[in-house]
This record gives C-alpha cells, sequence and structure tokens, in this order.
C-alpha cells in the first residue's frame, strides 16, 4: 500500500493565505518544504481522503494524477477538506482521458448537501453521471474495490464529522484528521473489532508542542501521545505501526527545527507535502 500526503497544512495553508505574522513571511522568504497546501492524502493513487482547494496544486505541482482517483473519502465538510466546487472540471470539456472515468464519493450527509450546493449551477449532465455520492454513518463498514472503510466518530466542529479506519490487502491504516481526543465510543467499537496492529496511523497535529485546551477540536503532540497510548493498550498499535504527524497550521510555527525535537521526542514522522510512504 502506498501513501502519498499531497496537502499537510491547516486550513490556511502554510504561508497563510493573508498572513503577515513572522513564521509566514519567513516561509513565504525560504519556501521549500515548510510551504504546507491543504489536507488531502492518496492511498494507491487511486484513493483519496479529502478533496481540498489545493488539489490543483497537487496536481500541478506535485504531479498527481487526480483523475486516477475512483474513490473519495470526506472525512468533513469543511472546505480545507472538500472544495466541491472543482468536481465540475471532471469531463466535457476539461478533462480528458481521465484514468478513472467514474468517481464514488462517500461522506456525511452534511458534505453530501454541500456537493450538490456547490455543484448545482455549473455541473454538466454528463459529468454528474460519473459521479457517485454515497453517505456514510458513523461504525458502519463500507466496502468498494478492494477496501473496507469504517468510519468513526470525529471531535470536530463539523456535523457529524468523521475519521476512518481503512484496511486493504492485509494493511490497516487510521486516519485521525480533523479530530480532538477521540470519543470513547471509538475505542470501544476498535477493541471490539480487534485485528492485527495498525501498520500507519496518521494524526492531526494541528497544535505541535503548543498547549490543546480542554475540549480542542484538534490535537497536538500530547494528545497524540494520548490517543496513541489508548490504542497500544487495546492492542491496535505497537512498535512497528508508523506514527505520522500532519495537518500543521502557522499558529504553531512548525519548523524544521520544531519538527525535528517533535520527530526526535515522540518517534514520529512528520509529513510534507508529496511524502510517500510504502507500507
Ligand atoms: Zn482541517
Ligand atoms: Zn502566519
Ligand atoms: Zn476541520
Amino acid at each position: 500500500m502506498k501513501v502519498t500526503y499531497l496537502g499537510t497544512g491547516a486550513a490556511e495553508g502554510i504561508p497563510a493565505l493573508f498572513c503577515n505574522c513572522e513564521y509566514c513571511k519567513g516561509v513565504r522568504k525560504r519556501g521549500g518544504a515548510e510551504v504546507r497546501s491543504r489536507s488531502q492524502v492518496l492511498v494507491d493513487g487511486e484513493l483519496s481522503v479529502d478533496f481540498p482547494p489545493d488539489a490543483f496544486y497537487h496536481n500541478g505541482v506535485l504531479g498527481a494524477d487526480l483523475s486516477a482517483v475512483r474513490y473519495l473519502l470526506v472525512t468533513h465538510s469543511h472546505m480545507d477538506h472538500f472544495y466541491a466546487h472543482d468536481f465540475i472540471l471532471r469531463g466535457y470539456k476539461y478533462a480528458f482521458h481521465m484514468t478513472s472515468p467514474t468517481l464514488d464519493i462517500y461522506a456525511n450527509a452534511e458534505a453530501a448537501e454541500i456537493f450538490s450546493k456547490c455543484t448545482r449551477r455549473e455541473l454538466r449532465e454528463s459529468v454528474a453521471q460519473t459521479i457517485s455520492v454515497h453517505i456514510l454513518r458513523a461504525f458502519e463498514k463500507t466496502q468498494f474495490g478492494g477496501y473496507t472503510v469504517y468510519p468513526l466518530k470525529a471531535r470536530h466542529s463539523s456535523q457529524e464529522p468523521f475519521v476512518f479506519l481503512i484496511e486493504k490487502d492485509g494493511k490497516r491504516i487510521l486516519h485521525l484528521t480533523d479530530t480532538g481526543l477521540l470519543p470513547e465510543e471509538d475505542y470501544e467499537f476498535l477493541s471490539a473489532l480487534g485485528g492485527a496492529p495498525l501498520d500507519l496511523i496518521t494524526f492531526d497535529c494541528t497544535f505541535l508542542w503548543n498547549a490543546a485546551q480542554e475540549n480542542a477540536r484538534h490535537m497536538g503532540l500530547r494528545e497524540n501521545a494520548v490517543v496513541l497510548n489508548r490504542l497500544e493498550e487495546i492492542g491496535l498499535a505497537d512498535k512497528r505501526t508508523v506514527k505520522v504527524i500532519t495537518h500543521f497550521s502557522h499558529n504553531s510555527e512548525p519548523s524544521k527545527k520544531n519538527i525535528r525535537r517533535a520527530c526526535k521526542e515522540y518517534g514520529y514522522l512528520a509529513a510534507h507535502d508529496g511524502m510517500s510512504l510504502e507500507l
């Protein structure tokens, strides 16, 4: 299983779109891996977790063939995770020789409604016929292609936001953006489901070294460690589990130094735009 982190920034990106804080000004000058676009993760080039406004940049600058995305899992409806307007471009005069002529979108009811609203004015009938939207419900298993997906509950602000357990070819990955500390129901569900330890956990690390408020809707390194510990307790994470932190905000200044220190102290990998892992 190949996992590619195309976008590793929070909603505002880095440098944040309209920000002149010292960190953003510095990144604007330095460029390179500190520039972070909005959330998108590809699995085997054909399954995308989320579809941000920066999908265009992922295709143009990072070289991703987004016409190959057959399945799209939407965590929640925030615009940095689901920019539905772009789907009007998936066909007609805008796209030829698409690798996958069809696209199946799996999302909560709110995101499905946003898809309808955002595409209502410009979506051609010929394009609409190639896109199917399926509504997911928490803890209900969904299968497509060779994938088995369990949507779990996230602690986040949108209506019924999800995090995902994704399984394929004996590999298991847990995708934890956007969320604060996981609800107890998730641990109960995962514990009852059992199975082999995860191959990969992707953590929301919006706050990095900053302290998170109680009941925060994102996580930092301390919260990641709490979640990891709970997953270890129920046998779902062990030494072989790869742990990746992502979804960084300019507010937590994910400089090379701060990121290096996080990786060293916690044993995590820090995602950067375009980073690929083979599991
Ligand atoms: Zn986000
Ligand atoms: Zn800034
Ligand atoms: Zn969000």
